[in-house]
């Protein structure tokens, strides 16, 4: 039986043995099935959304997720928001020799069950261990596909002026559940990640709001990074006010403690979506009828391209820039 992973797990009959008695059956896949050098789908109608992430995470494990449900999440999400039904996984892992086989055991049941809730299949993967050192345990690249239906047009580029800006849930908690969880930073450690699969509540959205124009999740650079991404490539000014950004308490009071902003901390499970006006109030309605959208919130609206590409209104009544985060506040975040 294995009990921690081998550089000779990585080819020959090693790797052989590593697959059968932990990698196929921890993912669901039947032990005697046949492995191809390629997955072949049928061609579906609409359009193929493909996309690909990889995952470093420290720790492996934290409150709320761990780097396998981060994986499946990372990339089913980055589908959803272009409106696409994810369809099939592809899962590649890198071992460090010496990885205790149970934490492997447990994130690959992780990805397991997150696929199992979220209705995508692991379709084809690969296995690569490398020498003690040489990797934080382990790291996961997921590539995803997914079907776009006809008639769907969201696009970073697609936000104009009257346009509503939502946020769907309380921003900041994947973050800080993972700075509290890598520094034992006792004051934060009530934060849980926000990690979870959005693709059935975009769904939902999208049914009571079909002509969305844009939709992003707001991971690393968090939300504050995707205003004025969505600003940048649209062409216009997003205006935010304070009052209405939905900030959870740990995550206002661990910022005020380090000096961070809320709108710059990475979140896995929330998503920045822009409405045309006449549609805001039923996707919102949507949104909080959602297990994961209950926090949602309207934080704002699309302007004619002002001065800088993002704004917000204050608490106290001034007006200040939306800044991009200087570069990685918190590394190995995702
Ligand atoms: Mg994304």
């Amino acid at each position: 039986m294995i009990k921690t992973i081998q550089l000779s797990h990585g080819s020959g009959r090693g790797l052989d043995d590593l697959l059968h008695e932990i990698i196929l059956p921890e993912t669901g896949m039947a032990a005697d099935a046949v492995l191809e050098d390629a997955a072949v789908f049928p061609l579906q109608k609409g359009c193929i959304a493909f996309t690909t992430d990889s995952f470093v995470v420290q720790p492996l494990e934290f409150p709320g997720g761990d780097i396998g449900k981060l994986a499946v999440c990372g990339t089913v999400n980055d589908l959803a928001v272009m409106g696409a039904v994810p369809l099939a996984l592809s899962v590649a892992l890198i071992l460090e020799e010496g990885l205790d086989a149970g934490l492997l055991r447990r994130m690959l049941r992780s990805m397991r069950d997150e696929c199992g809730r979220t209705g995508i299949t692991i379709c084809c993967g690969d296995t690569k261990v490398v020498d003690k050192g040489k990797a934080d345990g382990m790291f996961i690249t997921t590539s995803g596909i997914g079907v776009v239906p006809a008639g769907r047009d969201i696009s970073a580029a697609n936000a104009r002026p009257g346009d509503r800006v939502l946020v769907s849930g309380p921003l900041g908690l994947h973050g800080i559940a993972i700075l509290a969880a890598r520094k034992g930073l006792n004051f934060a450690s009530l934060a849980v990640s926000d990690c979870a699969c959005l693709h059935t509540l975009v769904e939902a959205m999208l049914a009571a709001a079909p002509h969305t124009h844009c939709l992003r999740d707001a991971t690393r650079g968090g939300c504050a990074a995707v205003l004025n991404e969505l600003a940048a490539a649209s062409g216009v000014t997003i205006s935010i006010s304070q009052d209405a950004v939905p900030v959870p308490p740990e995550v206002t009071s661990a910022c005020g403690f380090l000096g961070l902003d809320p709108l710059h901390i990475a979140n896995e499970g929330r998503f920045v979506a822009v409405v045309p006006e006449k549609e805001s109030g039923a996707a919102l309605s949507a949104l909080r009828s959602h297990e994961l959208g209950k926090g949602a919130c309207m934080i704002g609206f699309v302007e004619k391209k002002g001065k800088f590409p993002a704004i917000m209104r204050t608490a106290i009544g001034g007006t200040r820039v939306v800044d991009v985060p200087p570069g990685e506040l918190l590394p190995r975040i995702c």
